[in-house]
């Protein structure tokens, strides 16, 4: 299949798999259930139309790999709360603006006068804080293993400098942690997982060893037709072998051992912690703190902003999408109350949640 990844079309390659995805419905009397951990690739699947085309054999399950959508309703507002405080500039990554907390959104308070600025990088954040020096400025950090090396940048550049008015409030999440409590969870079957290529770049192929021990099929994969109907095609024969590894199939940007550097500055400007997530609860070792040498730089030590307990929002099931245990047709608010216009749940809201995904290219079908 390899060998003919590049030779083939999209519609040669399947043929090729097809043989064996239909043996193994027949072994387990069903079709088989592969996780798309990543957002980006439950989008590439039903963009490109691969989603149908396995649909006879394949129910294709996303998971949690949007980090605005996995982030606690907790930080969620506490992240809003910083938005209405004195002399506070809060800097986000524009998919956060519209997502609810318990009474309100970015925007909202934007719309009422804080000052909320939407930024491409954290570094900007950084530029905002040396303009505006007697006022504090607080990068709200969302995001996985991807995003977090890109702010301990703006930690070490903070430091350097000397800036005494950056601040970070960290929700960073490490991925591997969540594919172990989808896996500790018996009534959740799941036959393979397509692990997240942009996460492999900075973890390596050694960052999801965790999955051998399980001995579950897994994938690294990349992005275009070949490539997703590839990965199906090697998790189904994996099926079929008594020792499972995790395959790397993208292994023109995902190496062994991943960024050497990412990881580095990871461990120098982070601590890993059990930190909360939506749907799942605390997870062990899945979050990512300021390290106690860049404390001086920790909105949630320096910054006050008190938030009450917080509610969720009725009906939305974002906190089961997550996990990949209902699907936005299950929510009875999907494409009615809740749209990309007027979205109700985080799943919505990004261009890479399930909800959002599913309104653009599958509630037609
Ligand atoms: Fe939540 Fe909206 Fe998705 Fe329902 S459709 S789960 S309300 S985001």
């Amino acid at each position: 299949w390899m060998k003919h990844r590049d030779a083939a079309n999209s519609k040669e390659l399947y043929r090729l798999i097809e043989p064996y995805l239909r043996r193994n419905c027949a072994r387990v009397g069903r079709k088989l259930r592969f996780m798309e951990v990543c957002g980006t690739h439950s989008v590439a699947f039903s963009k490109t139309g691969v989603r149908d085309l396995l649909a006879p054999y394949v129910e294709l399950i996303s998971g949690p790999g949007c980090p605005v959508c996995v982030t606690d309703q907790q930080d969620i507002d506490q992240m809003i709360a910083y938005a209405g405080q004195k002399d506070v500039i809060v800097a986000t990554f524009g998919d956060m603006l519209c997502v609810p907390g318990s009474r309100s959104t970015l925007e909202r308070e934007r719309a009422k006068g804080a000052d909320v600025r939407v930024v491409n990088s954290a570094s900007q954040a950084v530029r905002l804080a040396e303009e505006f020096p007697s006022r504090d400025v607080v990068f709200l950090g969302v995001g996985f293993e991807t995003t977090a090396p890109g702010v301990a940048l703006t930690l070490k550049e903070a430091a350097l400098k000397g800036l005494r008015n950056y601040y970070v409030y960290s929700a960073h999440k490490r991925t591997p942690p969540a594919l172990d409590s989808l896996l500790s969870d018996e009534s959740h079957r799941l036959d393979g997982f397509i692990l997240p290529g942009h996460v492999s770049v900075i973890i390596g192929r050694n960052g999801w060893s965790h999955l051998e021990k399980r001995n579950v099929p897994a994938v690294i994969g990349g992005f275009d037709p070949m490539d997703l109907l590839l990965s199906i095609g090697i998790l189904t024969r994996d099926l079929e072998r008594k020792r499972r590894t995790v395959r790397n199939l993208y292994p023109r940007v995902v190496t062994q051992e991943g960024s050497r550097t990412a990881q580095q500055l990871l461990s120098q400007c982070f601590e890993v912690i059990d930190a909360p997530w939506r749907g799942f609860g605390s997870l062990q070792q899945s979050g990512y703190a300021l390290h106690r040498n860049y404390a001086a730089y920790d909105a949630s030590i320096h910054i006050e902003a008190a938030v009450s307990m917080p509610t969720v929002i009725k009906g939305c099931r974002c906190g089961e999408i997550v996990k990949g245990k209902e699907s936005p047709f299950d929510c009875k608010l999907f494409g009615k109350a809740c749209t990309p216009v007027q979205p109700l749940g985080p799943c919505m809201v990004s261009s890479e949640g399930t909800c959002s995904t599913y309104f653009r290219y599958e509630r037609t079908k």
